[in-house]
């Protein structure tokens, strides 16, 4: 069996367990479900350019400046066109009220009407670059909101494949931000580790993951006093939500977790949805938006 295979395998499994213990998110994590897989199958890929990230700061890290806001993550060598068509039918696939927009996008892409790379290569230098989602959504007549998803989720996989490179650059360089120290997003999902109790931070924004304090909120770095705010469901203590008083935001939050590897985070968050509908429903906001937790 190729690799290729292996973790696309692996990551059925996977699924298929998160549904197990909670089938209410069966619709939700089959929808992502092809998008999941596709990009399993792009990161498997060998046709990847090999790059030297450069313009890495060690000072301006340091100083809380994320990788992607110093280095140059994307290449025009990437397989922009492959990358493109696999992520837009997959999600066409699983959410089929987006097929048109996504056909259009991939064909707009295709015939170089847009250049989505061109978009990807500002990030280092200028961040996300609204106005041009809106006016190459505005010239293909599509939702800019679905476009910009898209975008998401082709700058996930690019940032997804340098993960390692991303970590040989940090080294052993601390970072004591709740935003993510490769891109900049704050956390979608936090776990905390059963016997040495530590608190891990995953970012979607890029797949990465990364320690930090379990007694200050990673949104506004306020520090409780008393401990923590943990709302979970009865009979389900280790699914919880931190809540932060000070700035309203929550963090859906895996207790006592074990086997850290065998799992996909983004899966696991999917899979607590019902977390985001309660604490949502009190009032406090997610710390990132996510396609999964955008409720309002
Ligand atoms: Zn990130
Ligand atoms: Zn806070």
């Amino acid at each position: 069996m190729r690799d290729a295979e292996k973790t696309e395998e692996n990551l059925r499994e996977i699924m298929a367990r998160e549904i197990a213990g909670n089938p209410h998110a069966e619709a939700i994590i089959g929808a992502f479900q092809p998008l999941l897989l596709a990009r399993r199958r792009l990161l498997a890929a060998e046709k990847w350019p090999a790059v030297t990230l450069t313009g890495f700061d060690p000072a301006r890290f340091g100083a809380g400046i994320p990788l992607l806001r110093q280095v140059q993550f994307f290449s025009a060598a990437n397989p922009w066109g492959e990358m493109t068509d696999m992520m837009a039918a997959a999600i066409g696939a699983g959410f089929p009220v987006l097929n048109r927009d996504m056909e259009r996008i991939a064909g707009a892409a295709r015939n170089k009407d847009i250049d989505l790379f061109s978009y990807f290569h500002k990030l280092v230098d200028a961040g996300r670059d609204e106005n041009l989602v809106f006016s190459w959504a505005e010239k293909l007549s599509v939702s800019a909101p679905v476009l910009e998803f898209l975008l998401r989720q082709l700058s996930r996989v690019v940032l997804e494949k340098r993960l390692t490179e991303a970590a040989a650059l940090i080294g052993d360089i601390e970072w004591r931000h709740g935003y993510c120290p490769v891109c900049g997003e704050f956390p979608s999902i936090a776990l905390i580790e059963e016997k040495i109790t530590r608190r891990w931070l995953h970012c979607s924004g890029c797949g990465h993951e990364w320690i930090f304090s379990r007694v200050i909120c990673p949104y506004c770095e306020h520090e409780a006093q008393q401990g923590m705010d943990f709302f979970y469901v009865e009979d389900r203590p280790r699914e919880t939500a931190f809540s932060c008083d000070q700035c309203r935001r929550y963090l859906v939050t895996l207790k006592g977790v074990s086997e850290l590897a065998d799992r996909d985070l983004d899966v696991t968050a999917m899979s607590l949805t019902h977390l985001d509908v309660i604490m949502q429903g009190k009032e406090f906001s997610p710390m990132v938006n996510t396609p999964w937790n955008a409720l309002r």
